[in-house]
């Protein structure tokens, strides 16, 4: 096996990224879905939007990124205005996150050279894995638009969220992301969000002990076959400085209905920072995201002990055994060059 590096990805004071929901209407409906309308609406933002949205959020004098989301963005008749605009305006990097249908003929309306990645989501190595998660024929369809994709030069990526339906699974990812040609991969975790922050009897989330012991040597076997990995963080080591990426990095994540929010674990409560009201980005009053995100704990991340305390445990002393970082802190793992 060739020998890996592992790093962590610090936040960059010069960067921007802009998690851009273009709609929130979705031909699926996964078990871990986070889109909530009671929240986020059931809007799709028209093609004026599209270009006034992304001219508000583009700052040239900082690496600007723009991340296309849904629902499913390719269900939008308009994505490709929509990636012209954002290339035009000068993003640095331009990528679409897809569940793999790529309605409206994507492939055909769009050049690889016109996005930077083509990101699917896939959560299993087999349909017998996937689909009981993401609904059944999803495998074969998202499968074969990968390789379709990868045959015509795009740059794929693939997400794979583990909860317990499928963390034992994961092992085998390496394997046909190679038979399929991807050369990045990104592993998430699943979050109390959305479907699963409703139907919380229904735990999928993964336990530390397990993230810890299968998630990182999968990474390392996956680095080592040529696929650049890269997974939330979740615990920090002792050494490690915690860092709320509300307050010392700029990410947008941005809803049909006109809501930003700064932090993706808030996006289920109407705290969000910013308002989109009249073409002009409207700061909030009240208890809003932004107030939390200075208070100092010893658990780290102060949302996830509000949202998420079962991802804590404590010693005799009453003193967190671990430290949760930011959900945005990412772990990156590649071959040595
Ligand atoms: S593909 Fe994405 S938006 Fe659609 S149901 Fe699945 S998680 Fe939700
Ligand atoms: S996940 Fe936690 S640390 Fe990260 S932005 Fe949200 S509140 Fe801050």
């Amino acid at each position: 096996m060739a020998p890996t590096t592992a790093k962590t990805m610090a936040f960059k004071p010069n960067e921007r990224n802009i998690f851009f929901h273009i709609l929130t209407a979705c031909n699926l409906s996964c078990e871990h879905c986070y889109i909530n309308v009671e929240q986020h609406g059931k809007e799709t933002v028209s093609r004026e939007t599209m270009k006034e949205w992304l001219s508000l959020f583009m700052d040239p004098q900082k690496e600007s990124n723009v991340i296309f989301l849904g629902g499913e963005p390719t269900l939008h008749p308009d994505l490709p205005f929509g990636i012209r605009t954002a290339r035009e305006l000068g993003y640095h990097s331009i990528t679409v996150d897809s569940n793999g249908f790529l309605f409206h003929d994507f492939l055909e309306r769009i050049r690889p050279d016109e996005i930077d990645y083509l990101s699917f989501s896939l959560d299993g190595p087999t349909a017998e894995v996937n689909d009981p998660i993401r609904g059944k024929g999803v495998y074969a369809t998202c499968t074969e638009n990968i390789r379709r994709a990868v045959e015509k030069g795009f740059h794929v990526s693939l997400i794979y969220t583990v909860s317990r339906l499928n963390i034992e699974s994961l092992q085998l990812m390496p394997e046909l992301l190679t038979r399929l040609g991807i050369k990045r991969f990104f592993i998430q975790v699943i979050g109390l969000r959305g479907k699963s922050a409703v139907d919380s009897t229904d735990n999928l989330q993964v336990a530390p002990d397990e993230w810890l012991s299968i998630i990182p040597d999968v990474a390392v076997n996956a680095a080592a076959m040529g696929i650049h990995v890269t997974y939330p963080k979740v615990f920090l080591a002792e050494n490690e400085e915690f860092q709320c990426a509300g307050n010392v990095a700029e990410n947008y994540f941005i809803f049909p209905n006109g809501r930003v929010y700064l932090c993706p674990l808030c996006e289920d409560f109407p705290i969000n920072t910013f308002t989109i009201k009249d073409h002009k980005l409207i700061e909030n009053p009240g208890l809003v995201e932004e107030k939390f995100f200075s208070l100092n704990i010893q658990e780290g991340c102060v949302m996830n002990k509000l949202l998420q305390p079962g991802n804590l445990a404590y010693d005799e002393e009453g003193n967190p055994t671990h430290r949760i970082s930011c959900c945005l802190l990412k772990q990156e793992i590649q071959a040595n060059s």
